[in-house]
């Protein structure tokens, strides 16, 4: 059995709820799938509520809109008008925006209510478009099933309780059984959600408990990438990865998958892989508990873009065991997120990284918790450090080797990049930096280089004629691909394939086999169109 996972952008129209339904049924495995909200309505039933309590009318017309968007995707599935079932979760939603409105009132009970719509739409019209597709599919309400205390808006999931539930539920399986992400039931039986983001961790739930052989996290890339390729053109896609990494590079920004809610599965030691919904081919990034792959030192570069960093020093600092402990009560109580802290030894500064939007709110609570030694003079006027960014290296392998830090500042300063502060897990997974962001882009693509590239010979072909030579051409380097990439250092990746009436780009490389689909979707051949790599 597996549980697949398919998110937002996934079931966010009716073409990839086609795909999805596609994927659903190559599988010859017994399979769980467990689906998110269409893309971007939780945030829409998000603003709901927020309007309908303020008093604001806007909130119907919201309503409405959401209501349109399912109904319409329904209508293009399955050629019809969606059933009465449909109808009653967005009169609910009416009902109890109307009250919130009369109210003015939002609690976090009713929030959770209308935030759990999203997921409800979305799984009916999958449910109903799969057996209009003659899947063998059954749905089954995960609020039964998932059980939680009332912490509304982002619940704590009672295990025991959900273990039995769902071992009693499988006892009942179909080849496909839908469980609607995000959603779950207190104890006392009211409507909770995990919090935003939730479906990952409500399939991890189930791959846990039903011990699968594999969770598939189906989204919309290939999977996670050596860098952030907005950032670097010749980012490349990562096959393997550990959970320790995946958990540092997601921390630094890769979105593609959000480790602590994978927990409950690789807990269980269940290999999990990202897909791309758009390219099913794509063999996607594995994420397994023990990894190691020793040919590779790192194996990310990670950033995160807008950075401040506040500062507390001052000689009535030094050797004070307090001043730490003060600095990130008040911090923590300001409801600031700590992303980065550095202490000279010399105990006279302490720094802290934070989301640039903090800034104001971060010095404003320094510098009244030290009030008193700053106007004493002990400690200096805290004032925030803008226009910063993170980056850092990851990888397990860094772990006993000597010369990454060496080789990432000496890049670093080759580049005449200055680097304001550095830390260094003592898990020695990752090596960070806080830097000027105006040299984030040139940092990553100085390191990215240094760190991935030097290794492998890049050479990026480009194959006019697809006919047999060319066919028989592509299957050789399919085949030879990786034995060149171990034992050459070669890295080919065939960028583009033309004949006499289509042609195809794609910078990361086109995939070996299906190519020919490709190059049929491709555009019309021309001579003189441009194309930079
Ligand atoms: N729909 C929910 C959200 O957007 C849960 C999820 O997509 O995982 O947060
Ligand atoms: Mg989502």
């Amino acid at each position: 059995m597996k549980v697949l996972k398919f998110g937002g952008t996934s079931v966010g129209n009716a073409d990839s709820i086609r795909q999805v339904a596609q994927i659903i049924k190559n599988s010859k495995e017994e399979l769980v799938v467990v689906t998110s909200a269409v893309g971007g309505v939780t945030d829409q039933l998000v603003k709901v509520g927020e309007l309908a309590s303020k008093g604001d009318e806007g909130y119907a017309v919201l309503i409405e809109n959401i209501a349109l968007v399912h109904q319409k995707l329904y209508y293009d599935l399955l050629g019809q008008k969606p059933g009465e079932e449909l109808h009653k979760i967005i009169e609910q939603l009416t009902e109890i925006g109307h009250g919130m409105w009369l109210l003015k009132e939002l609690t976090p009970r009713s929030n959770d209510f209308i935030l759990g719509c999203g997921e409800r739409l979305s799984n009916l019209i999958l449910f109903d478009y799969l057996k209009h597709e003659n899947v063998k599919v059954k749905l089954f309400d995960s609020r039964e099933y998932i059980v939680t205390d009332s912490h509304f808006g982002k619940a704590n999931v009672n295990f025991k309780m959900t273990e039995k539930k769902v071992k009693e539920a499988a006892k009942s399986f179909d080849k496909v059984n839908l469980f609607p992400g995000f959603i779950s039931s207190s104890e006392l039986n009211e409507p909770t959600t995990l919090g935003r983001g939730g479906s990952d961790f409500t399939a991890a739930i189930l791959a846990g408990i039903l011990n699968v052989d594999n969770l598939e996290i189906w989204t919309d890339v290939d999977g996670l990438m050596t860098a952030d390729p907005r950032l670097v053109k010749h980012a490349h896609f990562i096959e393997h990865v550990s959970y320790e990494e995946a958990l540092e590079l997601s921390h630094f920004g890769a979105k593609v998958i959000y480790p602590p809610s994978i927990q409950p599965a690789l807990r269980k030691g269940i290999p999990i892989t990202i897909k791309n919904t758009f390219n099913p081919e794509h063999s996607g990034t594995l994420v397994t508990k023990n990894w190691k792959d020793n040919n590779q030192l790192i194996r990310g570069i990670s950033s995160i873009k807008d950075i401040a960093m506040v500062t507390l020093s001052g000689s009535g600092m030094v050797g004070i065991p307090r001043f730490s402990f003060r600095l990130f009560r008040s911090l923590s109580e300001a409801k600031i997120n700590v992303i980065f802290i550095t202490q000279a030894s010399s105990e006279h500064s302490i720094s802290v990284g934070i989301n640039e939007n903090d800034s104001k709110m971060s010095v404003a609570a320094l510098n009244k918790e030290f009030a008193l030694e700053i106007e004493s003079g002990r400690i200096n006027t805290v004032e925030p450090e803008q226009g910063l960014s993170i980056i850092a290296l990851v990888g397990n392998n860094m772990k006993n080797q000597v010369g990454v830090s060496g080789q990432m500042f000496s890049v670093m300063g080759k580049n005449g990049i200055s680097v304001k502060a550095i830390a260094q897990g003592s898990s020695e997974r990752n090596i960070s930096a806080v830097i000027p962001r105006l040299d984030l882009k040139k940092a990553v693509n100085a390191l990215h280089e240094s760190f991935f590239l030097s290794d492998y010979r890049r050479i990026n072909l480009f194959i006019i004629g697809a006919g047999n030579v060319g066919k028989a051409f592509m299957a050789q380097l399919g085949a030879q691909n990786a034995y060149l990439k171990e034992h050459s250092h070669l890295d080919l990746k065939v960028i583009a394939i033309a004949n006499s009436k289509k042609m195809v780009f794609d910078q990361q490389g086109l995939p070996y086999s299906k190519w020919q689909d490709h190059l049929q979707n491709g555009e019309a051949f021309s001579e003189f169109r441009p194309f930079s790599i």
